[in-house]
């Protein structure tokens, strides 16, 4: 008997039992799924990272957790997980993540907020955009989510680079990495898209040096985390009309707290942490296959590394 710990808030277990159940009676494993389980019996945890659980420790029995969200920069800090963890890769949430960067970029580069804003009487005839090809759109962190962004922008016809840890070949895509091809991937962009998860080195990516790279009246979107742009640099490139809009979604604090700046900035736009999430369908099937994997000796998919810390 495999002993499975769902442990997110009470709202998700009611979305994912049925599809959690169903696929890991599809792959004839026997298990108990539950909310609560006797510490010491539990195999793997099913894990949200705003679930209660913060001490693995008493898990003495703990083979894997895996983790609900693609983002895991709270997970890796914690030193009572001596066991592996794999991060969420699910096609809902990719699909998810490529809906939400097209529909901002298309924003920006179509400058419709020029038109829903300014229905004026105004006859603003020089206003057409111009073509996909002639605008180059680039992407930080070429990973699950910000690889399939860059195609999808690629396939409208924009001119996309990226930027990663390792070496990557996608086509269409102009692929950089590594601290050298930071600067490359990032000059003359007119919009940007941050799709890096929280580490150490991504700390502040978005600086006042790096927004030098990049073209006047840059468009920064940022699906990725909070931290990954300083929030003083960003204002003032705001100011100096480096940067001509911020559209950011993820935050040092979240709930962005009311009082703050970006809340009622003209040329940022503050969506609460929505432009994806693990879809309980396509999410499941990861999570059962994966604990199949592991008990049949083999390695989890996308297994966190703990030291690169994503
Ligand atoms: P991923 O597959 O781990 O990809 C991360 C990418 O970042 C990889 O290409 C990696 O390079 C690159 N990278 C990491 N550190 C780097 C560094 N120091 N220099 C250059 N490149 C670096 O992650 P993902 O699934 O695509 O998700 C990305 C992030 O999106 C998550 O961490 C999470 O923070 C965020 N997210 C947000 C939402 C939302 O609703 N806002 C939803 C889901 C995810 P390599 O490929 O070479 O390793």
């Amino acid at each position: 008997m495999i002993n499975i710990l769902f442990a997110a808030v009470t709202e998700r277990w009611d979305q994912y039992e049925n599809p959690l159940k169903k696929q890991l009676d599809l792959l004839s494993l026997k298990y108990k799924l539950a909310e609560n389980l006797p510490p010491d019996e539990v195999d793997y945890i099913i894990y949200a990272p705003n679930s209660s659980i913060k001490d693995f420790s008493v898990f003495t029995s703990l083979k894997a957790v895996l983790n609900l969200w693609a983002g895991v920069e709270d997970v890796v800090k914690n030193k009572t997980l001596q066991v592996p963890l794999a991060r969420m890769v699910d096609e809902g949430l990719t699909q998810g993540m490529k809906e939400w960067v097209l529909g901002h970029v298309m924003r920006h580069h179509l400058g419709t907020d020029l038109h829903v804003f300014g229905q004026d009487g105004q006859w603003r005839d020089w206003s057409a955009p111009p073509l996909a090809k002639n605008r180059s759109v680039t992407v930080l962190g070429l990973g699950a989510l910000g690889a399939q962004c860059a195609k999808t922008l690629s396939k409208i016809g924009f001119k996309v680079s990226g930027w990663s840890q390792s070496k990557k070949l996608i086509e269409n895509v102009i692929c950089y990495y590594g601290s050298d091809g930071l600067e490359k991937s990032l000059k003359d962009a007119e919009i940007v898209v941050l799709l890096l998860p929280a580490t150490n080195e991504t700390e502040n990516i978005i600086n006042q040096k790096t927004i030098n790279y990049l073209s006047n009246k840059a468009v920064i979107i940022n699906p990725g985390r909070g931290p990954l742009i300083d929030e003083e640099a960003l204002l003032k490139g705001i100011e100096n009309g480096k940067i001509g809009h911020a559209t950011l979604d993820v935050f040092r604090e979240e709930p962005l707290p009311e009082n703050h700046v970006f809340w009622a900035h003209p040329k940022i736009t503050v969506t609460p942490h929505i432009a994806s999430e693990t879809r309980p369908e396509t999410a499941s099937k990861v999570i059962a296959t994966n604990i199949d994997r592991f008990e049949k000796g083999q390695p989890l998919l996308n297994q966190v590394d703990f030291k690169a810390g994503y």
